[in-house]
């Protein structure tokens, strides 16, 4: 059972109070031993000290009780300032009717009482106590006229000491007052200069939008983190995120819903990192997270998947549904950059990359990224004539049914075979390709090529295999799409049902109502649709019943680390059940591992794509891989 939680724990104010009781209690103790003096002096007959000694005890024990047990919140002033003052002045004029001498040394003792009082009592409530202290006195002068006039040697020496107390008591307690009103209004013009100094800290250091730091106090933060990481040798990481397209959401919805939009955005990325980490806005829709830490490669993947897919979501913004996605890019110190500038720059530099593949993704920031412009114009020259030149070359991975082990057909996947650099993977190029618009004649050639090898594949060889296409963005927008694929087709006499379009998620989200208007018209071709890189997107149901895709690939991201990692091993089953709900067959990309073929198998995919089989190889090798993976599946298609 949990103990019930007592006042002094509810209140912290209780300690407080507690604690000025106890210095109350030492006074009275000091007083104990000056009643104890007085006696043995023999100003006192022994009976009335005793009693006083037991009447201290009781009142402090009952104090003592009132506070611990929170009885004392009852009152207006749970400090029971007041109250203690009346209690010490009664007990004073108690002692001071029974003393036989010294009554006007033991008088001085009022104004100790009154001084516990400063700090903490009104004038008013002063001014109450002084009258009570004075009106006690005269009633034990009083009483020892009637009652015990032995006692009194000259009753005009104690009506002397009642007036010499009546005119500087009330003084005294104004002062009091006076005091303690001064220290009601220091306090709050303290506690005003403690909000405005926090206000202005907060304003120099945190970014008034979202409450993350703002950018001053990140690069400040970042060369501190720096200095620690060389000192450590330990690495940390910076990821630069950027809202896609965010200017969309303000220009048709207006600058508040796109304030919302980023107060979300804030709050998902800090969902998606630990507290220790430090997410901050660097103004506009730019933000950065510092990871300290020491983390592997596939861990910043996951942080980066995460942080896109949380983003991502769709969000309600007054009744509109609003999905923006972010690009990420990712650097490394000291590998990616050793001063803040230079971390940060890179960073961006990744995620313009991120960018350029499409949006809606991240990217490692590589050394390349870095390169001159001028190498990047110098390539993007020679790229334009690379196609004239025949240094264009597809390479093929085979794609495998993974009951049987056949291959059913393939991706082509494009290389460019440069003079000075070797071989190039499209990572290299691509991106400038689709910059410099050239990406629509090279995806032509990349089309016409696949399809007429394709077609020579059955006459030449007996072999009827499905070819896969990647489209980019731009090529995927270009209003001559559908009439291009159509002309290729009939050319290379290649039957639409054997060529695949693979598209992603982040071309189709571009504009999703003329992509699904596209996607219709491909398909009136009998060509199949392929979303590639499922899974670091939208991925819901919802988006893939408004999209006319046949096939489905499972991003490599989630395959790597089947069948240990249980959060991949979700995704993929979530995937693969969405897909068949939707008839759709399941290609998962990237397995390297008969453990991970035989898990998805398991699970009901269907074909796969990865080193398990092969990479990307020439025609040639593809051909011989096909062939010796025997004719059954062939025989199937016939
Ligand atoms: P993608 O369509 O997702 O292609 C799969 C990529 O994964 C290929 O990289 C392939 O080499 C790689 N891969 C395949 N199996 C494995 C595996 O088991 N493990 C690992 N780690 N990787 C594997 P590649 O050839 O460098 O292509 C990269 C991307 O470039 C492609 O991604 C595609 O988006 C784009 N691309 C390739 N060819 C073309 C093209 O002709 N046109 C357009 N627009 N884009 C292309
Ligand atoms: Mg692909
Ligand atoms: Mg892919």
């Amino acid at each position: 059972m949990n103990p019930l939680p007592s006042p002094l724990t509810q209140d912290s104010k209780q300690v407080v109070r507690l604690r000025r009781f106890g210095m109350a209690a030492l006074a009275y103790v000091i007083g104990a031993f000056l009643l104890a003096a007085t006696w043995a002096l023999g100003f006192m007959p022994p009976r009335p000290a005793l009693a006083f000694g037991a009447a201290i005890l009781a009142i402090n024990a009952s104090l003592y009780a009132a506070i611990r047990s929170g009885f004392n919140l009852r009152f207006e002033d749970p400090s029971l300032t007041k109250l203690q003052t009346l209690i010490a002045i009664t007990m004073l004029m108690t002692v001071i009717y029974f003393l036989n001498d010294g009554r006007d040394l033991a008088l001085m003792l009022c104004y100790v009482v009154l001084l516990f009082g400063v700090f903490r009592m009104k004038t008013r409530e002063f001014i109450f106590v002084t009258l009570y202290a004075l009106a006690g006195y005269a009633l034990v002068i009083n009483m020892l006229m009637w009652l015990r006039p032995q006692a009194i040697h000259n009753v005009y020496l104690e009506w002397l000491s009642w007036l010499m107390l009546a005119s500087v008591l009330p003084l005294f307690g104004m002062v009091g007052g006076k005091l303690s009103a001064l220290r009601v209004k220091l306090r709050g013009s303290n506690r005003e200069l403690s909000s405005a100094l926090e206000t202005i800290q907060q304003m120099a250091t945190r970014d008034g939008l979202t409450g993350l730091y703002n950018r001053t106090m990140f690069m400040e933060t970042l060369r501190h983190a720096l200095v620690r990481a060389a000192r450590g040798h330990a690495p940390l990481t910076l990821f630069f995120i950027d809202a896609d397209r965010f200017k969309v959401v303000n220009d048709t919805l207006g600058h508040a819903a796109g304030d919302r939009v980023l107060r979300e955005i804030a709050t998902r990325i800090s969902r998606c990192v630990r507290a220790s980490d430090i997410v901050a806005r660097l103004g506009g829709d730019e933000f950065v997270v510092l990871l300290e830490d020491v983390h592997p490669h596939a861990q910043l993947e996951s942080i980066a998947r995460k942080i896109i897919q949380a983003a991502s979501q769709p969000l309600d913004v007054d009744g509109h549904e609003v999905v923006v996605s972010v690009s990420v890019g990712i650097a490394s110190a000291p590998r990616d950059g050793a001063d803040e500038h230079a971390l940060l720059r890179n960073a961006d530099l990744a995620m313009y990359r991120a960018k350029e593949q499409g949006r809606n993704g991240f990217s490692f920031y590589v050394k390349q990224m870095d390169e001159p412009s001028e190498e990047r114009l110098a390539l993007a020259a020679e790229l334009r004539r690379a196609a004239e030149r025949g240094e264009l070359r597809l390479y093929y991975q085979p794609k495998v049914d993974i009951s049987s082990a056949r291959v059913t057909g393939a991706e082509a996947l494009l290389r460019w075979e440069h003079p000075r650099l070797g071989l190039l993977a499209p990572g290299r190029f691509i991106s400038i390709a689709e910059d410099t618009g050239l990406i629509v004649p090279i995806g032509r050639w990349v089309l016409r090529h696949a399809c007429s090898q394709a077609r020579q594949w059955a006459e030449r060889h007996g072999l009827r295999l499905q070819v896969a296409v990647n489209l980019s963005p731009r090529q995927f927008r270009d209003q001559s799409l559908v009439a291009d694929l159509d002309e290729i087709l009939r050319e290379t006499r290649l039957p639409p049902s054997q060529l695949e379009l693979e598209i992603t998620e982040s071309l189709v989200m571009q504009q999703p109502e003329k992509a699904a208007v596209q996607m219709a018209q491909v398909r009136e071709l009998g060509v199949g649709l392929a979303m590639d890189d499922f899974g670091t997107g939208y991925s819901s149901l919802g988006f893939l019943k408004r999209f006319p895709v046949t096939s489905v690939k499972i991003d490599r991201a989630f395959v790597r680390d089947l069948p240990h990692n249980a959060d991949d091993v979700a995704i993929c089953r979530a995937v693969i059940a969405m897909a068949h709900s939707l008839r759709l067959t399941v290609v998962a990309e990237g397995v390297e591992s008969a453990e991970q073929a035989q898990f998805l198998g398991r699970e009901g995919c269907e074909e796969y794509q990865g080193y398990f089989c092969s990479p990307p190889v020439p025609e040639a090798r593809f051909l011989e891989l096909a062939r010796a993976s025997g004719p059954a599946r062939q025989r199937m298609l016939a």
